[in-house]
């Protein structure tokens, strides 16, 4: 396109000397990837951020290509951008992020900040500094990537009842944050939360990073009256994988962008996303909130059927579908199996799998979904004996290209039956 472009203003130069340099063949694309031997596989895993999380949506790399030939300023594209998406989701207003966990150190760096560009250049020390240095979430809500808060310098406190909550309330006290992920787990809700945020003035945020869909909590949690909200691009909505979105209210946003990139001396110069990402992300979410998500859906179990229908009657093998309640919500394929007739391991069949031709990724462990986007096969001793794998592997086909779902039965059906010796 932009050749195409370069030839059209060139035509009306006289130089045709020039001209007919230009009929050279375009030069050859280049497989980085393939050059570099770099494994691509088949994610019948999920949206995996150490798997490079999702496939971009392709008008998405259409508007990344795009827009890299041309120089804008940053703040302008964050501007109209954020008012776009403020739209689409309901909120007061809204900015790009590096991730949902950059929109955490951002959005608390607004709070503690206000709009003192002194303060800016203050952070990580707010208590130092004056300002208020502490976030409270309940225990089950604690998950590591409030690792996001402790960036700007606060500390994380943990709470479990109201009355904990109001005890741990103090001047101190910036931020009462709500994991979606393990709303179920605490035992204060949504609206009871925000309520005690209103109820002692202090603002709340809610991390809803893999939960859509269902589409409807881009705006939901806008609606119920959360200050912020935090998701991720790069998951479902297949936006680029380095871009997430903060959205809530205005006065926050504003001073979040103070300390966002283009500006330097500030805890999160390290969080800049490129105009090509942050107008990718607003294309990606558009497209997404206008898109057939029923169809889609339909689409996800058909090919989830396509894997069960594989491999349900072999003997010893269990089938069963199921919809995580919260998180990751989608068609989720768990094939279990009688190790007495089936002489492998959950991990030894996840490998197989993993180094076949063509190579396919497939979650593998009795662990939810959830907790193996650590990546991290061994590391953690607490989880390295669930990480053997029990006897079974998990499946989604959320992430399956046209026509992968096939392959994947196929495979599996290949090393089940191999490792059942009938
Ligand atoms: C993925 C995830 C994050 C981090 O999101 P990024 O967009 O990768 O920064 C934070 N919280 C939860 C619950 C997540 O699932």
């Amino acid at each position: 396109m932009k050749r195409r472009k370069l030839l059209k203003s060139l035509s009306v130069l006289p130089l045709a000397g020039t001209i007919g340099t230009l009929h050279a063949a375009p030069p050859k694309k280049r497989d980085v990837i393939k050059e570099l031997g770099i494994r691509t596989f088949i994610n019948a895993a999920g949206t995996l951020t150490y798997m490079s999380g999702c496939i971009m949506d392709e008008e998405v790399v259409a508007t990344i290509e795009h827009t890299s030939g041309h120089f804008c300023m940053i703040d302008e594209v964050q501007d109209k951008v954020g008012e776009k998406i403020a739209q689409l989701v309901h909120s007061e207003a809204a900015m790009v992020t590096c991730g949902a966990f950059s929109a955490m150190t951002l959005g608390l760096a607004g709070v503690l900040t206000g709009n003192d560009v002194r303060k800016v250049e203050q952070l990580p020390h707010p208590a130092e500094n004056g300002m208020k240095s502490e976030v409270i979430c309940q225990k089950s809500h604690n998950e590591r990537y409030n690792h996001a808060f402790l960036n700007t310098g606060c500390r994380v406190i943990e709470v479990e009842t109201v009355e904990d909550l109001e005890n741990a309330i103090s001047e101190k006290t910036a931020l009462l944050h709500f994991l979606n992920i393990t709303a179920n787990q605490g035992k204060i809700k949504h609206e009871e939360w925000i309520a005690l945020g209103k109820k002692h003035n202090i603002p709340t945020s809610i991390d809803i990073a893999a939960d859509v869909p269902p589409v409807s909590n881009l705006w939901k949690f806008n609606n119920m009256g959360f200050d912020m909200v935090f998701i991720s691009g790069g998951k479902a909505i297949r936006g680029p994988q380095s871009a997430g979105i903060l959205m809530g209210k205005k006065n926050i946003i504003t001073a979040a962008r103070l300390n966002a990139p283009p500006r330097g001396f500030t805890v999160a110069r390290g969080h800049k996303v490129n105009k090509e990402e942050i107008l990718g992300m607003y294309v990606a979410l558009e497209k997404f909130v206008s898109a057939d998500h029923d169809k889609e859906w339909k689409m996800w179990e058909r090919k989830i059927a396509v894997i069960e229908n594989a491999v349900k009657s072999i003997p010893g093998i269990s089938t069963k579908i199921t919809i995580p309640e919260l998180g990751n919500i989608t068609p989720t394929l768990t094939v279990a199996w009688d190790d007495k007739l089936i002489r492998l391991t959950g991990r030894q069949l996840r490998d197989k799998l993993r180094f076949g031709n063509p190579s396919i990724e497939a979650g593998f462990s009795g662990l939810p979904l959830y907790h193996y986007q650590a990546g991290s096969d061994s590391v953690d001793p607490a989880v390295a004996e669930t990480l053997k794998g029990g006897n079974l592997i998990r499946l989604t086909a959320w992430m399956l290209q046209p026509g992968e779902e096939k392959i994947v039965a196929d495979r599996l059906k290949e090393e089940l039956t191999a490792a059942s010796g009938s």
